[in-house]
């Protein structure tokens, strides 16, 4: 059993995926920490080819790793694009996992999603409701990719003590979201929706679905602090649930978006859109034990997000 906590200092840490919103929040929490980072933009390594993936970590030899990289959209573009969502987020994991532990990463955090958790979980979610039932189908395949990346992390444990872990983070949002509207998440797809209607003086606001559902929300740069906390604390083979406990049904998400973007028209849901899974909240009994908690609550993470989207898409209208 490796020795916690893990040192964390001084060492060369590699995020993969610094580009996306998790990656970019990690890099902004490690920025406060000892340690030398690492990036690389996807025209330097593109992680869905083996032999790239293991020359750069061969050359560039980091001690730690973040695996943030990964396909990722919200209902519709999952359902759209199943062969994206399975085949590079199963390529991405292999070959990033089987580098590090080839090249001699002390440590490795692979971020999972509780999305990957079956359909009809007993709620909260506890880690150990991981494969005991189907999947929600709407994201099955980026579900699949992701328990295999989890079990991967768990089988360099047992069969060459690596350590590497694996965490699975709730619903996430905040700054560095996708804010476009046919791929993003419910968060960021609202937020644009709600800015857009209020300046185009409209009256409605058009939500997918029936509102009923119900999701758990934590704020992005929560869960970078999460990982950093976790690299040092944790080194057990179970995907740690990281939540907000944060729990909000979509209608009322709504109507806490259209507060902070200061739309004041009513909202419109569109039932012919699909609710997906009707609740995820995670457990985080294990988490709490080990002595962390999110520190921003919901309607400041959706301030910050708002102000986010305002900055990011100020001279890029499409994005
Ligand atoms: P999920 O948590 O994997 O289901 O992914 P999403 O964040 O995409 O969707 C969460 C819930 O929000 C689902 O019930 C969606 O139908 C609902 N929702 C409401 N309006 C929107 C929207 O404009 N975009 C998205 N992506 N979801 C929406």
């Amino acid at each position: 059993m490796p020795r916690l906590p893990f040192p964390l200092e001084g060492k060369r840490v590699f995020v993969a995926g610094h580009r996306g919103m998790v990656g970019k929040a990690l890099l902004r929490r490690l920025a406060r920490e000892p340690v030398e980072l690492l990036t690389a933009g996807r025209e330097e390594l593109d992680l869905t080819r083996q032999a790239e993936v293991e020359a750069w970590f061969a050359h560039n030899r980091p001690q730690v790793v973040i695996l943030a990289a990964a396909k990722v959209g919200g209902i519709l573009a999952n359902a759209t694009y199943p062969v994206d969502f399975l085949e590079q987020n199963l390529l991405i994991e292999v070959n990033t996992i089987r580098a590090a532990f080839l090249a001699g990463v002390e440590k490795l955090l692979f971020l999972g999603s509780s999305c990957i958790y079956p359909k009809f979980a007993p709620q909260p979610i506890r880690e150990e409701a991981l494969l005991t039932g189907p999947l929600e189908p709407t994201n099955q395949w980026y579900a699949i990719a992701k328990i295999a990346g989890l079990e991967l992390c768990a089988a360099y444990r047992r069969q060459h003590g690596a350590d590497f872990v694996s965490v699975m983070p709730t619903n996430l949002y905040g700054p560095g979201d996708n804010w476009d509207p046919l791929s993003s998440h419910v968060v960021a797809a609202l937020i644009r929706k709600a800015h857009e209607a209020k300046e185009r003086g409209e009256r409605a606001l058009e939500v997918w679905g029936t509102g009923t559902p119900l999701r758990e929300f934590l704020f992005v740069d929560d869960l970078a602090d999460a990982c950093v906390f976790l690299l040092r604390h944790y080194s057990e083979e179970v995907a740690l649930n990281v939540g907000s406990g944060q729990e909000v049904s979509i209608a009322e998400l709504a109507r806490l978006v259209c507060a902070v973007v200061g739309f004041e028209g009513e909202l419109r849901f569109d039932p012919s859109k699909p609710d997906g899974t009707p609740r995820k909240r995670l457990d985080t009994s294990r988490l709490d034990a080990l002595g962390w908690r999110a520190a921003t609550p919901l309607r400041e993470g959706l301030a910050r997000a708002y102000a986010a989207f305002l900055e990011e898409t100020r001279d890029r209208p499409s994005l």
